[in-house]
């Protein structure tokens, strides 16, 4: 039975490649027609054929309010009504990166009994440029050219980053996408996550000519894979002992799993340490394009115009994006977040338990509120271990639960994001279905 998404489907790949503009969105792990989108509100979605679902995507994490937020969407159209884009300084911009800057602290820093990260904030219109601006800046500061990233980490696309590991951990990097020049892969090591012996040798071999360490602040790019304990203060203290930097990338986790991040999370819970520099996106711009770097001072003003390392974007900081920013991190207080964490347990034990009744191996990763499925027996910790599952399971599974109205997010390896729109009857619904997706992924 063909339906309007299957008709868009056809029409869209004859105009647009893979009939998508941002890959995962074609099904293409879990196969049919994507849903193509005509609304949201709240935790629901609905598509062009008129079905609505419970939304588990969240636009792939913006949607912490859950969608269309009516006090997120009045500030756009106000914003909105006094001009789409100036090209020039705004004072939304100062307040933004106030706002930043003060969520992401620890302790007391005005006594000196805390943490403060983060003195200065640029605005940029994406992940991708967030970490790509950061890359560069931690070049320049350093004057050093080689990158550490983790294997089965996601930091945008930009070619550094499209980098996959070479054999060894003192190998440098192969491209990791068609169009990716060799020499520039190969001013990347890629490394096993949550292995510090292949970070002190490849410290040990290429320590001083190595710029930075790009983290994700807790995977979750390969299914949810969260940082073993003491392992990011230990890539801080690694970086430093070296002369290198530190970058957090929590374009992800950025004021979506507490209100200061996975780092404000790990400050919380007695893991101390500091990054150079921290990559926000998503949950900062509210659902508009933005995302932002920030770190101490000394290394932000490395940027043009103060200092020689360049970066510019036509809309950056663009007045609406920054209005959609500024609401919802206000409207986002601890009582947000303990909606999104109390709802993230509901759906990660219904799905545990179903999956159990119905004797599926499986695991149910957690980073704060972020979780996901894993078919396989334990939390993987690395990019082996997370490929090293009953993948084929999840195809039959999404779609079960696609049938019964809730929306999953296409592939395995994504994280399901919860907003604190999901009330009891959207959680409800979740619950109901799982245990017929248990049941399909069991037969598969
Ligand atoms: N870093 C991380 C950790 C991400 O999850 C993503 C996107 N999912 C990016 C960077 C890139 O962000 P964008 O898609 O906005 O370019």
């Amino acid at each position: 039975m063909t339906d309007r998404n299957d008709e868009l489907f056809d029409e869209a790949r004859r105009v647009i490649p893979g009939g998508v503009n941002s890959p995962v969105r074609a099904y293409g792990s879990v196969g049919g027609s994507p849903r193509f989108l005509g609304s949201a509100r709240g935790a629901y979605v609905t598509d062009a054929a008129g079905r609505e679902y419970v939304d588990l995507v969240a636009s792939w994490g913006p949607a912490l309010l859950g969608h269309a937020q009516p006090e997120v969407v009045a500030a756009v159209q106000e914003a909105a009504s006094r001009g789409l884009s100036f090209g020039a300084p705004t004072e939304g911009e100062v307040e933004l990166a106030e706002l930043i800057a003060a969520r992401v602290a620890f302790g007391d820093p005005s006594t000196g009994s805390g943490i403060n990260p983060i003195d200065r904030v640029r605005l940029v219109s994406t992940g991708t440029e967030a970490t790509m601006t950061a890359i560069r800046l931690a070049r320049g500061y350093t004057g050093r050219d080689l990158l550490i990233k983790f294997a089965g980490h996601y930091h945008g696309h930009s070619d550094g980053l499209l980098a996959a590991a070479g054999s060894g951990v003192a190998t440098l990097a192969l491209p990791g996408s068609a169009g990716v020049p060799a020499p520039i892969a190969a001013q990347t090591l890629v490394l096993p996550y949550n292995d510090p012996t292949a970070l002190e040798e490849a410290f040990a071999i290429h320590g001083e000519r190595i710029a930075a360490i790009i983290v994700e602040a807790a995977s979750a790019n390969m299914g949810v894979v969260p940082p073993a304990a003491g392992f990011n203060a230990f890539l801080a203290d690694i970086a430093h002992r070296h002369g290198a930097l530190l970058i957090l990338d929590e374009v992800l986790t950025g004021f979506r799993v507490h209100p200061a991040g996975f780092w404000g999370l790990q400050q919380a819970a007695g893991e101390r340490y500091t990054p150079d520099l921290f990559t926000f996106g998503k949950v900062v711009g509210g659902g508009m394009p933005l995302a932002a770097l920030g770190g101490r001072a000394d290394v932000m003003d490395a940027l043009a115009p103060v200092g020689p390392v360049y970066q510019a974007g036509t809309l950056s900081g663009n007045p609406l994006s920054v209005a959609a920013g500024l609401a919802t991190l206000r409207l986002a207080t601890p009582d947000v977040y303990a909606r999104v964490d109390a709802a993230a347990a509901v759906v990660a034990h219904a799905l545990d338990s179903a999956l159990s009744a119905e004797g599926v191996v499986h695991s149910v990763p957690r980073a704060g509120s972020l979780f996901g499925v894993a078919f396989r027996d334990g939390i993987p910790t690395t990019y082996d271990e997370a490929q090293d599952q009953e993948a084929w399971r999840y195809a039959p599974f999404f779609h079960a639960t696609l049938d019964a109205g809730v929306s999953l997010p296409p592939s395995v390896f994504e994280a399901w994001f919860l907003t604190a729109a999901h009330d009891d009857d959207a959680l409800g619904r979740i619950v109901e279905a799982l245990p017929a997706a248990a049941r399909a992924a069991a037969e598969a």
